[in-house]
Parts: structure tokens; sequence; C-alpha cells
């Protein structure tokens, strides 16, 4: 059941007291007439009442018609009932109270709140109470979105605490291990990576620099050249409007590193910054403040968003479909917090991401030989011991819709794989070290691309060289004289590196 009460006031050029008996039969005409549409969509006015120059209609609709959508066709109506008779114009709507009852899907386990509006539960029957509602307000549509944001977070309540979605595709065989280390504590130890600067970052000293610009120049010769992949360089910096059709503004802003330019970039203006800085020789951080502007972009999250942007409005041509490109210049920027581990998960990391635009077809080919090629890099190449599986994307998480198996012609696979220095393979938790996705036409509307005459999808693959680099090496170990002859082809002795005293 859904039901909508809304108060509205009218404010009017002249005193109307006279006009009572009037209205009585306007206001008939009108829940006849505009308000009426059929039997589905109807709204009416339930009753008036008229103070001098004020006139407050309570308006209530327990169909598809929207009371706030009909304001503006009862204004007119009024303007035009009024002016012919009585010279008399109407100012402006305001929105005394808006009452909306509506069901939610489940029982909220715990209670929810949202902006704008009061919300009160008993059991599945939701009401939204809201005050002083501007004519804006209703027209940009947020009463539908509150609604809806409501449901979603009683939805999201449920699926919080369960496994996300996952089932297996392939797996390897069991491969023998060198050893249990971890690698990221190993390395540190021999001077091959240094911890820091800050949170989750890490200085690569050349040996293990090496090995990531190995894992690079292995996902561009054995995967993304043979199948005609292109490079391009994309800016690092991402303006939040990509963000926001992404979905990634709501998705994960938690997880972003913003970014502030200087509010000017006159000297005179950083003047007493600058004094404060020379004689306390510390950064004046509440003078900084004052010197930068509000974020309006974050660091590089994943490289898809500015890619499909710089896409935006195009029609590509046909024979250049499927569009297959790649970044690996952007390096991504994640506060991962509490979950911050080693070389493999890390505040920054360096990803190659490759994506994919054509036809359902295209993409559906393209997906089984981009399999085709990584399997043979991690099967011949670094011999690991790792496995596939269906994922339920994030955008579909949000969504709500876990455990969505209906068609697997679009969705993300993981590659997971054994980190034996978690401990046993059962019990352990396996890395997820790249995924690979297809989408559908979620960012191709998103981003209005178009093509000559196919209808578009897109996809995506997140190569995380961190996340290869850790999983390699967690089991062939530090030795390259121990690395499978494959890699070897690649890699086969350390650079010196540099001794300390
Ligand atoms: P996770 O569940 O491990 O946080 P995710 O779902 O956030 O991963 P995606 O956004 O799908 O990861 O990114 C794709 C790839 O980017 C991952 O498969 C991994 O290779 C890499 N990646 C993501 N987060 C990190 C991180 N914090 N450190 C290193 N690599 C990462
Ligand atoms: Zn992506
Ligand atoms: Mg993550």
């Amino acid at each position: 059941m859904m039901r909508f009460e809304l108060q509205a006031r009218f404010a009017l050029s002249d005193d109307i007291s006279e006009l009572s008996s009037q209205f009585e039969s306007f206001i008939a005409a009108m829940n006849d007439s505009i308000l009426k549409k059929d039997a589905e969509k109807f709204a009416f006015i339930e009753r008036f009442s008229i103070e001098k120059t004020t006139l407050s209609l309570f308006i209530i609709s327990e169909g598809t018609l929207r009371p706030h959508n009909t304001l503006l066709q009862i204004k007119n109506a009024l303007s035009k009932e009024l002016g012919k008779t009585h010279r008399i114009g109407v100012r402006d709507i305001t929105i005394t109270t808006y009452r909306i009852f509506f069901d939610l899907p489940l029982k909220p386990l715990k209670q929810i709140s949202i902006p704008f509006a009061d919300l009160i539960i008993h059991d599945t029957q939701a009401t939204m109470l809201l005050s002083d509602v501007s004519e804006e307000f209703l027209r940009k549509n947020y009463i539908d979105r509150m609604m809806n944001r409501v449901k979603e977070k009683v939805e999201s309540q449920y699926y919080e605490g369960k496994a996300e979605f996952w089932k297996l595709i392939w797996k390897s065989e069991e491969k023998p291990t060198v050893w249990d280390k971890d690698p990221t504590e190993e390395m540190e130890r021999l001077g091959w990576l240094k911890q820091g600067p800050t949170k989750g970052k890490w200085f690569y000293r050349p040996e293990a620099t090496v090995i990531l610009k190995t894992m690079e120049t292995i996902a561009i010769q054995e995967v993304l050249s043979p199948l005609g992949f292109q490079e391009v360089i994309e800016s690092h910096i991402k303006p939040f409007d990509i963000w926001l059709k992404t979905g990634h503004m709501e998705g994960m802003p938690y997880e972003f590193y913003y970014v502030t330019e200087p509010r000017t970039r006159d000297a005179k203006d950083w003047e007493r910054f600058i004094d404060l800085t020379k004689i306390t020789k510390e950064v004046p951080v509440e003078e900084l403040k004052k010197n930068l502007s509000v974020p309006t972009a974050g660091l590089c999250y994943a490289q898809c968003p500015m890619i499909y942007w710089s896409f935006k409005g195009k029609t590509i041509a046909e024979k250049s479909l499927p569009v297959l490109i790649y970044d690996k210049t952007a390096i991504s920027a994640r506060y991962e917090s509490g979950g911050r581990h080693g070389i493999e998960r890390v505040d920054e990391f360096h990803r190659i991401e490759p994506v994919y635009i054509g036809t359902r077809e295209q993409l559906l080919r393209l997906r089984d030989e981009l399999l085709k090629r990584y399997k043979h890099v991690f099967n011949d190449i670094f011999d690991l011991e790792w496995q596939m599986a269906w994922v339920t994307p994030w955008y579909l998480q949000q969504a709500g819709k876990i455990g969505d198996e209906g068609s697997q012609d679009t969705g993300t696979i993981d590659f997971e794989a054994y980190m034996p220095y978690r401990g046993t393979r059962k019990e352990s938790e396996w890395l997820e070290f790249q995924n690979l996705s297809v989408l559908g036409d979620k960012y191709i509307t998103a981003f209005n691309i178009k093509a000559q005459k196919s209808k578009l999808w897109s996809g995506c693959s997140g190569i995380g060289l961190q996340r290869w680099a850790a999983v390699f090496l967690a089991q062939k170990g530090l030795n390259p004289k121990q690395w499978p002859e494959g890699f070897k082809k690649y890699l086969e002795n350390l650079p010196p590196g540099i001794r300390f005293l």
C-alpha cells in the first residue's frame, strides 16, 4: 500500500475570502479532470481552506499519480480561473507537510533514518514525514529516491552479514610450494622493500621493482598485446562527476584519497603560511586549511571510470569494435585502513586495467580469449596453484541482488591463489589477485556511448601487479633459482641492489 498526503499552501495576490463557494465547484471540477487520469492514476483534493490571501489544499493519493506532481497543474488551472474572473495571480506554493506511507520489502532489523524526513517504521509499514518542502525539491525527484533509499537500506541489513555470492568455475591441481613465509616480511628483511613513508605505501628497491616490472611485461606481452589491446594514458585525478556516473561516489566514499586544490596561486595569500613554516619548522595545519579548496576530485581508484568518460557522448565506428584499450600509468589509491597487509593489501598499488567495449558476442568471445591467455600465464609461466570463481560484482551487491545466478553473460570472475604462509589450503583465505568483468550496458548507458549500428556492452579486468607478485612469491619463494622455467625466461637474475652498512 502506498499513500501520499500533501498539505500545500498557495499564496495569492489578493484576498479570496469572498470566493469560498466558487472554490467548491472549482475543486470538484479539478478532482474530476486533471487529478483523475484513470483508475490507477489518480490523486484528489480532499479538503481546502481559505484564509485571506492563502489557499490551503490537502491532496491525497493512493494511485500512481503523486500529489507533488499535480501541484504545477493545479497552479496553472488556478491561475487561469482566478486571473480570468478576478485578476488574482498565484504567487508561490509551499508544501507545509508531506506524509508518505509505503510498504517495505522486509521488516528492518535495526533503526533506519533518511535525510530530509522523519521516518517512522512499524513492521513493514514506513511513514516518511517532510515539512517545508520547496518546489525544486519535489521537481528534482528526491521523494522517489528517498523511498528507494529506505527500501535499499532495509534490504542491505539482510545481506550485510551474509557471505558474498561465490561459485567455483575452475581450479588448478595442487602445486608443491617451496616455503611458507610471508614474502613481504622476507623482502623487507632483505632490504628489497621499505615500508612507508605513509600508511599502506612502499618504497620498492631494485630487486622488488624488477619483479613488479616483470609482472607488467608478462601481462602485456602474454595477454594484452596478442589480443590487440592498445595503450592509453589517463589522468590520475578523478573529478567527482565521473564517480557520480559510475556509482563509485556512493559506493565507496570511505576508500578514496581526496584531492584538494590551493584556493589561490597567489604567493601573497600564502605569506602567513610561509612565515609560520619558516619560523616553526612545522606545517601550520590550521593556516593550511584556510588556503585549500574543498575537494572536488580524488586519486585514481580504478582506471575504467575515466576510460568510459573519454568515450562520453561518442559514436564509435563499427570498424573500431571491439575497442580494446588499457591504462597502466594511473596508480590506484585506496584507504584500506585495518585491512592493510604487506604488498598484497596496500593503499597505493600499480594496476593494469584493460577495458573492452563491443557487442555482446564480441565481449563474450573476448572473455574466453582473455581467460585462455590468463590461464597460460598462471599455469605455464607462474606455475601457480589458483582458482576462478563467479562472484557478485559490487554494483549488484549495492542493489542487494546477492547470489543472482540468473545468467552468466554479465558478472565478475575472481582469480584467487593459495597463500602458503596463511595456513592450510582448506582453512586459509586465498588471495584475489585479479578479476575480470563483463558488465552489460551499465557504463555504456551512464556515459551515453554509442555505435553506428551495434548495441554496446563493456567490461574490464583489474590486473594488480602487487597481487601478482605477492601470489607468485608466496608460492615460489624469493630465490630465482627455484622459480619456474617459464618465469625465468622473463627474469633470471635479480639486480645487485644496494647494500647498507
Ligand atoms: P578486495 O576484495 O581484495 O578488496 P576489490 O574487490 O576491492 O578487492 P577490485 O576493485 O575488484 O578489488 O580491484 C581489482 C584488482 O585490483 C584486484 O583483483 C587486485 O588485483 C587489485 N587490488 C584491489 N585492491 C587492492 C589493494 N588494496 N592492494 C593491492 N591490490 C589491490
Ligand atoms: Zn574496472
Ligand atoms: Mg577492496
